[in-house]
């Protein structure tokens, strides 16, 4: 059995940025409340090692992060990786609060960029994910925005203006949105295209996509990760066998080992790198001794 972890995996600069900058909070505030908006990086087990730095995270299902803020009425509040409107940034500034922004620079330059089309008097098409903070953020920022998550949409759309421009989601797949934006220039031909996929999600999902062969690919990621989640979408649809996204080594069952001569490994850019080596460990101890060994998670090893 050979085991081949692929290159680049794991955490992207504006990971890295966000969580030395939650870190940083802690250590130079330590007897003020931290708040993080939402969560910080979509990684649980980042949030769960932030906890133990009394760095607290506010996140519910379906709340936007003007409404999350509703609950934060001291102390810091900290804007996560996936960027953030300027309407959470100005309640936040009147609710008297310390801001603390960790906003990556490929979303705030996307952000700009779609701001100067907008005030250019282009009608904005984005696509992203609906309800992802980053997509959010934009989305929320002006009624010229249009949200594309499907190609159905596409279809529906009936706009009567010259002035279209197209742009993404900074973690969106490579391929889904070429086949968007492909649907788009059909009917837009003079639809203005400016792709924005950062090269952290490129360079991940290209490792996947140049991968010769494997039977088996775990992408080691949180559900909650969009990069991680279209690193999976991306393997399936390049023909790989069998995808298992996992979020720790604990997740690894005996019975897909079976039978396998190669098994690749990739991870979502917000999963930390101590999760990832796990993942590698265990495979290269089960590829030299027949024995699969899932140790516990150290949360103090996360961050
Ligand atoms: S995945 Fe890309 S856009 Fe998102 S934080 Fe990383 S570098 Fe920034």
């Amino acid at each position: 059995m050979k085991i081949i972890p692929l290159v680049p995996r794991g955490y992207c600069k504006g990971v890295v940025n966000a969580i030395n900058a939650a870190r940083q909070c802690a250590q130079t505030h330590p007897d003020v409340p931290i708040t993080v908006l939402g969560m910080i990086v979509h990684n649980e087990y980042v949030v769960r090692a932030l906890e133990q730095l009394n760095i607290k995270t506010l996140e519910a299902k379906g709340k936007t992060r003007l409404e999350l803020l509703d609950e934060v009425n001291e102390g810091i509040v900290l804007f996560t990786a996936h960027g953030i409107s300027d309407a959470v940034i100005e309640k936040a500034r009147q609710k008297g609060l310390t801001l603390v922004d960790a906003s990556c620079s490929n979303v705030v330059d996307t952000k700009k960029k779609v701001q100067q089309r907008i005030r250019e008097g282009y009608t904005v098409l984005y696509i992203g994910k609906k309800g992802h903070p980053e997509a959010e953020a934009i989305v929320s920022s002006s009624s010229s925005v249009i949200l594309i998550d499907s190609l159905e949409v596409v279809q529906k759309l009936t706009i009567d203006t010259q002035k279209i421009a197209l742009t993404n989601q900074t973690t969106m797949s490579i391929l889904e949105i070429a086949e968007i934006i492909e649907a788009v220039l059909a009917k837009y031909p003079h639809c203005l295209v400016e792709e924005e996929i950062c090269s952290a999600t490129r360079m991940r999902q290209e490792a996947v996509l140049n991968l010769a062969h494997a039977d088996l690919l775990y992408v080691v990621g949180d559900p909650h990760s969009n990069n991680s989640a279209k690193l999976k979408n991306i393997a399936l649809q390049k023909g790989i066998p069998q995808v298992e996204m996992i979020e720790t080594c604990r997740q690894i069952k005996k019975k897909d080992l079976i039978g396998k001569e190669i098994i690749a490994v990739t991870a979502g850019a917000s999963t930390p790198t101590y999760l990832t080596q796990q993942v590698i460990d265990a495979l290269n101890g089960y590829a030299s001794t027949g024995t699969l060994i899932l140790p516990e998670i150290d949360l103090s090893k996360i961050l």
